[in-house]
């Protein structure tokens, strides 16, 4: 971190700061220039919050040079991470994951139809919200206890591992007992009650950036899983809120590289939330494959036109499977598998 302090900052105001920082076991060499006394700071930087420093009326700026996360740090874990979910290896170097099912676990019949068809396409894991975040009060809130064990039954019929949402803290223990890769949705990525407690268990989590954050903002996100000790983190890009009406997110695919030089963590990208049409997630999903992601998550469904929710960016199963089809000769030219 470097600190630039006015000239004229009293000698006394320059040394209370250097203290301060010295305290807390970090260590400051001061230039003194023509006009402005600058520092650097060295040391665990992450515990510094520069605003306060900046704050300081002797200080004209703080320019942080390391980013405030740590475990999810690519400079202190050089590697990429390989994230296992019952089986599933996700990350670089391994085949990219394809997570497809539908938006809301409706039923059992319905489930095992859609799940039976993602599997048949290639998937390697089933998706299914049974917890779900909707807008409105009087929208299906979905199958809750009922959802998940669906879920884990279609799981034991066709192999997959199974990925849906936790929404709270109170609902954690059932999770942990039935579900492989929890997902955090973007309405819940700074909760960070629910962020804490997944630290505190050994489930993959997959973990959603939220509507309007920062690419810092979600990497300090998985931080608070990783610090908890939980370092099975899986990243999810579903597109961010902007201007744009045409789509209903925007999906910015330079996340993957962004994400890839700033993290080891794996990164998978959402089509389907991320543009709200089902004619878009083909298209966004072979890019997502060719800047490097490693893997996708798509709503499918085997009638989107009755779809509980999210139908209209659900695609039907012949359209899963060719978009598999298509992928796999990205992922061949990218250097990877599918
Ligand atoms: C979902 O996966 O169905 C969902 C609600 O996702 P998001 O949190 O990205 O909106
Ligand atoms: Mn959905």
């Amino acid at each position: 971190m470097i600190i630039s302090m006015k000239n004229s900052a009293p000698q006394a105001e320059v040394q209370k700061l250097i203290d301060s920082i010295e305290k807390k076991g970090l260590s400051v060499t001061l230039i003194r220039g023509a006009n402005y006394n600058v520092f650097g700071v060295v040391g665990d930087t992450t515990i510094l919050d520069e605003k306060l420093i900046a704050a300081n009326p002797y200080v004209d700026d703080v320019t942080r040079i390391a980013a405030p996360y740590k475990k999810a740090n690519r400079i202190f874990h050089p590697q990429d991470s390989v994230i296992d979910v019952r089986g599933v290896k996700v990350g670089a170097g391994q085949k990219i994951c394809v997570i497809g099912g539908p938006c809301s676990v409706e039923g059992e019949e319905s489930l095992m139809t859609i799940a039976a068809a993602v599997k048949e396409a290639g998937a390697t894991m089933l998706r299914g919200g049974a917890y779900k975040p909707r807008t409105s009060p009087y929208a299906f809130q979905g199958l809750a206890t009922e959802g998940i064990k669906i879920l884990c039954e279609a799981r034991e019929k066709f192999g997959l591992p199974i990925v849906t949402e936790l929404m709270s803290v109170e609902k954690l223990d059932e999770f942990v007992e039935n579900v492989d890769l929890i997902q955090v949705g973007a309405r819940n990525m700074q909760n960070f009650d629910l962020l804490k407690a997944l630290g505190r268990v050994k489930t993959p989590v997959l973990l959603k950036r939220g509507l309007s954050n920062t690419i810092e903002e979600w990497l300090m996100a998985a931080e608070y899983i990783m610090a908890g000790g939980n370092e099975n983190v899986i990243l999810c890009e579903r597109g961010i809120r902007t201007f744009e009406k045409y789509t209903r997110n925007t999906v910015d695919l330079s996340v993957i590289p962004i994400v890839k030089s700033k993290s080891h963590l794996p990164i998978i990208i959402d089509p389907s939330h991320a543009t709200g049409d089902w004619r878009l997630v083909e298209s966004m999903s072979l890019a997502a494959i060719a800047a490097g992601a490693d893997g996708l998550i798509i709503e499918v469904h085997n009638c989107p036109e009755a779809a509980w929710s999210d139908g209209a960016q659900s695609l039907k199963p012949d359209n899963f499977a060719a978009l598999i089809q298509k992928g796999r000769k990205i992922a061949q030219v990218v250097g990877r598998e599918m």
